[in-house]
């Protein structure tokens, strides 16, 4: 069953999203060779806390011990914030955050380059953000799951990148992850159909090698086989008759 939001939930939603937009605004300012992720956590959990009634959704989801997931380089998500992993310049860190507001949550990734990065490097994160906002254009009412992916992908594959296939979106609202999941593949008109007050958290994950995936000892970060730089944007939208409105912007 894919829940359908009333305004009031919508409305709250919203507040938890203004929430995850001024963190990743936050992260971005702070993002510099000689940071560690640790740092970048610390400041993020603070800055959600300052907030009345607003908490770290990802500390304690399935154990995850942080505020924030810090994915650096060839790491496409769900790295774990460390005091020993600091930022370099020319790398790219993919920042994911989470926070729930009375019980509403409220999901948004984007990845930040520390200092000067290469052409080719800002090409991923320009394709990997644009595929985002064709994904977002595919959610409205009467479009179906598949049409999202599909869009994703297009503009991903078309750039000659790489489209994880072992991750995904998903919906969003009292509980973190709800129905359905969103891959960033896909054929149109496939899938569950897109209604009217649906949330749903849209999160292309991209590489500029192949897409396949591994997962590291620490059994969170998954990075890619072949090493090859990944990047990682998302925000959370709710379905309307028209242009999806994004609730973390
Ligand atoms: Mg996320
Ligand atoms: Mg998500």
């Amino acid at each position: 069953m894919i829940s359908i939001k009333s305004g009031r939930e919508i409305d709250t939603m919203a507040r938890a999203g203004r929430i995850v937009f001024d963190t990743l605004e936050l992260m971005r300012t702070l993002v510099r060779p000689g940071l560690s992720t640790e740092d970048l956590d610390r400041e993020a959990e603070a800055f959600i806390r300052s907030h009345p009634g607003a908490t770290p959704s990802f500390k304690g989801l399935y154990d995850f011990p942080k505020t924030l997931c810090t994915s650096i380089d060839e790491e496409i998500v769900h790295g774990i914030p460390s005091p020993k992993r600091v930022l370099h310049e020319g790398s790219i860190v993919s920042v994911d955050v989470g926070v729930c507001v009375d019980g509403l949550h409220a999901d948004s990734a984007t990845t930040i380059p520390v200092g000067r990065v290469a052409p080719d490097v800002q090409r991923l994160l320009d394709v990997t953000e644009r595929s985002l906002y064709a994904g977002i254009a595919a959610a409205r009412s009467g479009n179906h799951v598949g049409d999202i992916g599909n869009a994703v992908q297009r503009v991903a594959e078309g750039a000659g990148f790489g489209v994880v296939r072992e991750l995904v979106g998903h919906g969003i609202g009292t509980r973190f992850h709800e129905e359905p999941q969103i891959p960033n593949f896909g054929v149109p008109k496939r899938g569950p159909q897109l209604k009217r007050g649906m949330t749903l958290a849209i999160e292309p994950m991209i590489t500029i090698g192949s897409p396949a995936t591994r997962t590291l000892t620490d059994k969170w970060t998954v990075v890619t086989q072949d090493g090859s730089l990944s990047a990682h944007f998302e925000h959370t939208v709710v379905v309307t008759e028209g242009e999806a409105r994004i609730l973390t912007k």
